[in-house]
């Protein structure tokens, strides 16, 4: 079934932090004005940025939020989680490809959902987990 696209202003995106609703605001608004992509959005949480540090990216054409909101703890455990799996890609035990297809085994994660930029905090961390214990097999072997 195709969705009728929806206008950007009927989009209601409720914060899932601090429950105020998140509006749509030029990217500008929490990168500040020397970004220059200026035609990238946001949605931002109504409590940014005294009360609540949460945010997520606007897909371009749709203007539909790429995902939940992410506060600025799940953000770095995103990049953390990134960088665990890029270890083992720079250290050479995988491909870039079969790299996704361990993780999400590993994590029992359907397709569509191995995206590291939507884990929740829980998959964040298993990633980190199992990223490191595979990178430790891979020390272990090479000092043995
Ligand atoms: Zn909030």
């Amino acid at each position: 079934m195709k969705k009728k696209r929806q206008k950007p202003e009927n989009i209601r995106v409720r914060c899932p932090y601090c429950g105020r609703m998140a509006r749509l605001h030029p990217a500008s608004y929490v990168y500040g004005s020397d970004n220059l992509d200026s035609e990238s959005y946001l949605y931002v949480c109504d409590g940014y940025p005294d009360n609540c540090d949460a945010y997520v990216g606007a897909h371009k054409k749709s203007l539909l939020p790429k995902g939940e909101l992410a506060d600025g703890q799940l953000r770095n455990k995103r990049i953390l989680a990134h960088r665990a799996l890029n270890t083992l890609l720079e250290e050479g035990y995988m491909t870039k490809k079969s790299a996704y297809i361990w993780l999400q085994n590993k994590l029992c994660l359907r397709e569509k959902d191995m995206h590291i930029a939507k884990f929740s905090l829980y998959y964040c961390e298993e990633t980190i987990r199992v990223c490191n214990e595979l990178a430790e097999w891979h020390q272990k072997r090479k000092g043995a």
